[in-house]
């Protein structure tokens, strides 16, 4: 197990993420007699160089596998991407809102909506039933 030095301690969310990380970095050994090199090491692309395509299939593939029971993706020309990206953010709970950042270990001082200072600042309180937003 490595020895970490924090300067915070490792809350939430985090916490799982840091136990995979070393369980991934467990059996890795350094090789000092070998030159370090970037290898882009996916299974799309033989040639070993990294692109967005490459990366975006594969990602696209690990996030909405064909037979998964998620719900599925459209993608409307007519809404500009930005509004899509949006719009999956907030379904996702990606928006950074205080309630998701503390769920995510960022060490706040309050989780109450800033603006009206009533409630707790969720996507759905910050986006729907804030009186002041
Ligand atoms: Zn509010």
């Amino acid at each position: 197990m490595p020895n970490w030095e924090w300067t915070r301690v490792v809350t939430g969310r985090t916490t799982g993420e840091l136990e995979e990380l070393e369980a991934l970095i467990s059996n890795f050994k350094m090789a000092p007699e070998k030159e370090d090199s970037w290898n882009w090491n996916w299974n799309l692309c033989g040639s070993g160089k990294f692109s967005t395509k490459s990366l975006t299939k594969e990602l696209m593939a690990k996030c909405f596998p064909p037979n998964s029971s998620n719900i599925a993706t459209l993608r409307n020309n007519l809404v500009p991407i930005k509004v899509g990206v949006f719009v999956w953010r907030v379904r996702w709970g990606r928006i950074p809102v205080l309630f998701e950042l503390y769920k995510r270990g960022v060490d706040l001082n309050s989780v109450i909506c800033s603006l009206c200072d009533y409630a707790v600042e969720t996507v759905s309180h910050a986006l729907f039933s804030c009186k002041l937003v």
